[in-house]
């Protein structure tokens, strides 16, 4: 077998000035431990965020993925959980987060426009947002990011989790 990841994260970089994607490093300062819980639970099967392409993998210089897709594509909850943010932000233009039964937030950044308010509950594939160009962006896509431990640091490889909870990304909704 090949390495298709390292390949697409490659060709994404390359393509980043054609196709949307972003630089963000956990911009927005936010107290750390607010979303922790401290008893984590088994953790649900994740949904299918958005029917979209790599534009940028995760790497030192992107805590997150990009996922490019055209402006107003509908983006879903990647499972179900509650919501602790829902709004302005900085470098995002406007992001959501979701925080999981087993205690991983995930994040979703730069969108048009968003469905879900805090403290709202949604399960997973529920539509919350669609794709924007808000923010440090050079073009529409889904900058989703998770952190296992709930908190604001440098984000955890999304792949990874997704793909720990049965969905490889790129994936269709
Ligand atoms: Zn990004």
């Amino acid at each position: 077998m090949s390495h298709p990841h390292s390949r697409r994260v490659r060709r994404g970089l390359i393509a980043l000035a054609a196709v949307g994607g972003c630089a963000l490093t956990t911009l927005v300062a936010v107290p750390a431990s607010a979303a922790m819980t401290g008893s984590e639970k088994a953790a649900d099967p994740a949904s299918c965020p958005v029917a979209a392409e790599i534009s940028q993998g995760y790497h030192d210089g992107h805590d997150g993925v990009d996922l490019a897709a055209p402006l107003g594509t509908p983006i879903f909850a990647a499972g179900p959980g509650t919501v602790t943010e829902s709004g302005p932000a900085s470098g995002y233009g406007q992001w959501i987060r979701i925080k999981h039964s087993d205690g991983a937030v995930t994040e979703y950044g730069h969108m048009n426009e968003r469905f879900v308010n805090v403290g709202d509950t949604v399960t997973g594939g529920q539509r919350i947002a669609s794709v924007g160009n808000e923010g440090q962006s050079t073009g529409p896509h889904l900058h989703f990011e998770v952190h296992r431990d709930g908190g604001t640091g440098f984000g955890d490889d999304p792949l990874a989790y997704m793909s720990e909870r049965g969905v490889s990304l790129p994936c269709t909704p």
